[in-house]
């Protein structure tokens, strides 16, 4: 099979247009194709009165290696990668010890399921709720203002990315083809097939909940365990003749010990109380850089215009949606996160007592708003005023968290502003034309002083300059709503590069996003694939000793 990379269409293009465009490319008459498959169809809107799609093809062909020999030199015709995953070891017959996976998101459902698929039966222990009890207590916070601390949108089966828009693309290298394993084994649960091929998939909440609830059934069904309501709040480590660390199982919430000598820990990034213990336990963490602000609205349509011009609101296109940056002349970049097309905004606490905002679709993405994060860099040396320390990170998280709480008026609704407010720096008395989506409710108030006034004074620069890349995108009444302060992990659990185990505690692999391995559903996914086979390799090659 041959791979053709950008062959370009109109975007009304006819069905036959593209075996044409293959014939045309390769120089060949239409009897030499014998078939085709899109593997990726991309668009180019740089040009919004002739948005183009971009195709990459795979091309079955009757003299496959003449053809390649006529095109060798052209980057565009290559032989067709083998994109297949192969797992990297079999559990032994008689498995002495099983892993345990602690959290499933999607880094922990990924590690579990390939463990699974490979007969290591792992136990995996979630702190949360079963997706749909899970889905019934983040109502309740969403609808009641009750929070439920062990089981919300950061906790549960499915972990933080289950009430989400379900992006799934990643910018991570990836030469192994894991995020293809990822993309299969989604559709296999449920997720539609274009996640395959389209550049931007995404999956939406409404499938996510059963997608998720099918990969538990399949790994059960393989031999593996979910526990649920299991939160580990200890580590049992041992440390041999030679000085070594090493873990020899995990202590539950409960009271409960589980042993093991391969613990995954796939945390997430808002698992703080776990960091703590980590930290205390000798388990090397350091401080690592994220990013804080605010969540925006605009009116889709003013999105969809800007991006696509006429061709706004084409099918093939669906709801518009944006990246942008700016690098402010204090050194500071402001860079958009986390967009949501036709999506809302959502209440994303895991303690009570602070406010923290982040952003959701269903696949259809056809609510009124656009919504976004925009935020703004910070760096461990931002941190010492709020502590010291690995994990300086989270005091300044939880400061700038409860800070929002009573902004917002102390009942977990948001602090809330219109563009125009915050930039002429006013508070703000009334909604304008955009109705902010948050729920439980949006408290009017000035955001001048939500968060650390270097990231208010970029914020405020940003949103002129974002405004010349999509017009109007500074609309004086587009909303923001704080705090967006959990866009990725504060720490980072370090783990040597070549067979993924804590730096100082063997048999401890951190993993995916709370680790600071990975930021997003598909490169947590994929961390969850590495470490795994990491897991695998290590019982086979020690049980065979
Ligand atoms: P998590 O998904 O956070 O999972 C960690 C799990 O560990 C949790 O279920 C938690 O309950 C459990 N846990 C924690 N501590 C313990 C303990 N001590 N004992 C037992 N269990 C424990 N990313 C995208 O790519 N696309 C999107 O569209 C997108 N939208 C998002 C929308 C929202 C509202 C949120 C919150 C996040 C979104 N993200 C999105 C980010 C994405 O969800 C995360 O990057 C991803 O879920 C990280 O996966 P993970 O498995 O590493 O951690």
């Amino acid at each position: 099979m041959l791979r053709l990379t950008d062959i370009k269409l109109p975007l009304d293009h006819a069905d036959d247009a593209l075996p044409a465009a293959i014939c045309a490319k390769l120089g060949i008459g239409p009897g030499a194709l014998r078939g085709y498959t899109v593997f990726r169809r991309g668009y180019d809107a740089r040009k919004r009165g002739a948005i183009a799609l971009i195709y990459t093809l795979d091309v079955e062909l009757a003299d496959e290696a003449a053809l390649l020999a006529r095109h060798a030199g052209d980057r565009h015709v290559q032989p067709t990668p083998d994109t297949g995953y192969r797992f990297v070891a079999q559990a032994p017959a008689r498995l002495e010890h099983r892993p345990i996976v602690i959290g499933f998101g999607p880094c922990g459902l990924f590690a579990a399921l390939i463990l699974a698929q490979s007969g290591f039966r792992p136990i995996v222990l979630e702190r949360g709720k079963a997706v749909r009890e899970r889905t019934k207590d983040t109502w309740d916070l969403w609808r009641q203002r009750h929070l439920h601390p062990d089981s919300n949108v950061q906790f549960g089966e499915g972990g933080a990315g289950t009430f989400s828009d379900g992006k799934l693309h990643s910018q991570i290298r990836d030469p192994l083809h894991h995020g293809r394993k990822v993309l299969a084994e989604f559709v296999k649960a449920g997720a539609p097939e274009e996640i395959l091929y389209v550049s931007k998939p995404h999956i939406g909440t409404f499938r996510l909940v059963t997608m998720v609830e099918n990969m538990r059934g399949t790994i059960e069904a393989l031999g593996g365990e979910i526990r649920f309501g299991q939160r580990v709040d200890d580590l049992l480590v041992e440390t041999d003749a030679r000085g070594e660390r090493h873990v020899r199982g995990v202590r539950l919430a409960g009271g409960g010990e589980l042993r093991s000598d391969h613990v995954v820990l796939a945390l997430g990034h808002s698992a703080r109380d776990t960091f703590e213990m980590l930290h205390a336990r000798g388990v090397c963490v350091e401080a690592k850089p994220f990013s804080i602000g605010f969540r925006i609205e605009h009116p889709q349509s003013l999105i969809d215009q800007a991006r696509f011009g006429p061709q706004a609101g084409h099918p093939i296109l669906g709801a518009a949606d944006y990246k942008l940056v700016h690098h402010g002349k204090d050194g500071r970049s402001v860079y958009s996160f986390c967009m949501c097309p036709g999506g809302t905004v959502v209440a994303a606490t895991s303690e009570p007592g602070r406010v923290v905002t982040n952003g959701m679709s269903q696949y259809s993405r056809n609510e009124r708003n656009a919504n976004a994060a925009i935020v703004c860099d910070i760096r461990p040396a931002d941190y010492a005023p709020w502590g010291e320390g690995p994990l300086a990170g989270i005091a300044l998280q939880r400061h700038w968290e409860s800070h929002a709480y009573a902004l917002g008026g102390g009942d977990y609704s948001a602090p809330g502003q219109r563009v125009g407010d915050f930039l002429a720096g006013r508070a703000s008395t009334a909604f304008g034309d955009v109705l902010p989506s948050y729920k439980p409710g949006v408290h009017l108030t000035d955001l001048s002083t939500a968060l650390p006034d270097y990231a208010v004074a970029a914020i405020r620069a940003a949103i002129p300059a974002f405004d010349r890349q999509i017009r109007g995108y500074a609309l004086p009444d587009a909303m923001l709503t704080g705090v967006e302060t959990r866009t990725s992990s504060p720490v980072r659990i370090r783990r040597n590069d070549d067979d993924l185990q804590s730096l100082n505690t063997r048999g401890l692999y951190p993993a995916g996003e709370g680790a600071g391995y990975a930021g997003g559903i598909l490169s947590a996914a994929v961390d969850g694939i590495r470490v795994a086979e990491a897991v695998a390799l290590s019982v086979t090659s020690r049980q065979a000793a």
